[in-house]
C-alpha cells in the first residue's frame, strides 16, 4: 500500500528557517512531499504564498503554525492544521504572542554581551526575515557566522538554554489558548515533539490529559528531533490516548537541518494519521 508522503511540519524564513515559502515548496515537491504544511513559529503571514506555490507544484496544503506554549515551567510547541488562516482570534493570539519578542532578544543580547559577545541583537537580526519574529536561532546563525561555535546545537548548549548568558526565561501563551485558537478556526491541535520536553512522566501526563481536555486531537509521532525508539514510544503514547498521529520534518535550512523534507520513516500502521481528520481541510488545486 502506498503510503501518503505527509510534511507537516516545517519553517520558513517568515519565522527562524532560512528558505522563503516558494523555495521550501520547491524543497518539499523535490522530496517527494505530497501534502505539505507550513508551520512558521506564532505566524501564519507566509500561509498564502506557502499555499499557492505547492498548489502550483500539485502538492495537497494544509494550513500550519507552530505556537510556542509554557506549561509547567516549560515551553511546548503547539502545532495548529487545516485552520481557516483568516480567523481574527487566532490572528490576535499568534500576536500577543510573538509581541515579546523583541525585548526577549535585546535581554538575550545584553546577557551575551556580559560574557564579551558584543552586537549580538544587530547581528542576529541580520537573519531576520520577520522583524516581529526574531528567535533564539538567528542569534545562533550569527554565533556561528562570527565564529564563536561551529554549529548552531553547539550555540543553544553553551549560550541559548537554561542557566546560560543568552538565555531569557519568557512566558509564552496558555496551553489552553493555543488549543482554542486553533479548534476555534477550524482546525486540530498537535503536540510538536513531545520527546525533547524535560518533563517528568507526572508532568508529561498531565500535559497529554489537560491538552486533550482543551480539545486537542493529535501528537506528532514521527519528525526530525525523533529517534526510531522515541517515535515507537509515542506511537503507543498516540494509541493510549486515542489522538490521532502527524510526521513532519521540522525542517529549518539546507546545511542545518539533519531531517531533509519528505524523507521521513512513515507513521506506524496502527495509528491514525492527522491527514485523515482533515481530509477536508486539505487545498489542492
Ligand atoms: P525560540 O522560539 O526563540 O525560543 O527559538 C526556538 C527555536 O530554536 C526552535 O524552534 C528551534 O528551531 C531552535 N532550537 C531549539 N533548541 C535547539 C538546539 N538544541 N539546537 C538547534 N536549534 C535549536
Ligand atoms: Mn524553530
Ligand atoms: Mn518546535
Ligand atoms: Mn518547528
Amino acid at each position: 500500500m502506498h503510503l501518503l508522503n505527509a510534511d507537516l511540519h516545517s519553517h520558513s524564513n517568515v519565522s527562524d528557517g532560512t528558505l522563503t515559502p516558494e523555495n521550501l515548496a520547491a524543497r518539499a515537491h523535490a522530496g517527494g512531499v505530497e501534502l505539505w504544511a507550513l508551520t512558521d513559529h506564532d505566524e501564519t503571514a507566509g500561509q498564502q504564498r506557502a499555499r499557492d506555490a505547492a498548489l502550483a507544484l500539485g502538492m495537497g496544503y494544509l494550513t500550519g503554525t507552530e505556537i510556542s506554549v509554557t506549561f509547567a515551567g516549560e515551553t511546548v510547541h503547539i502545532i495548529g492544521l487545516g485552520f481557516d488562516a483568516d480567523d481574527e482570534a487566532l490572528l490576535a493570539g499568534l500576536a500577543a504572542v510573538r509581541s515579546g519578542r523583541r525585548d526577549r532578544a535585546l535581554q538575550m543580547a545584553a546577557g551575551l554581551a556580559q560574557v564579551g559577545i558584543a552586537g549580538a541583537f544587530e547581528g542576529a537580526s541580520r537573519y531576520v526575515g520577520n522583524p516581529q519574529l526574531i528567535s533564539r536561532t538567528h542569534f545562533a546563525r550569527f554565533l556561528v557566522e562570527t565564529g564563536v561555535c561551529g554549529d548552531t546545537h553547539e550555540v543553544f548548549r553553551r549560550f541559548l538554554t537554561e542557566g546560560k548568558p543568552g538565555y531569557v526565561p519568557h512566558g509564552w501563551a496558555r496551553l489552553g489558548d493555543a488549543v482554542r485558537w486553533i479548534t476555534g478556526a477550524g482546525g486540530v491541535a498537535v503536540i510538536a515533539h513531545p520527546a525533547r520536553y524535560r518533563f517528568t512522566p507526572i508532568e508529561e501526563y498531565a500535559l497529554f490529559t489537560e491538552f486533550i481536555a482543551h480539545g486537542g486531537r493529535g501528537v506528532e509521532v514521527v519528525t526530525g528531533s525523533h529517534s526510531a525508539a522515541e517515535q515507537a514510544r509515542y506511537a503507543d503514547t498516540a494509541v493510549e490516548f486515542g489522538l490521532l498521529a502527524s510526521r513532519g520534518s521540522d525542517f529549518h535550512a539546507p546545511g542545518e537541518s539533519r531531517t531533509e523534507l519528505g524523507s521521513l520513516p512513515d507513521l506506524a500502521g496502527r495509528l491514525r494519521p492527522v491527514w485523515e481528520a482533515l481530509a477536508g481541510r486539505v487545498q489542492r488545486a
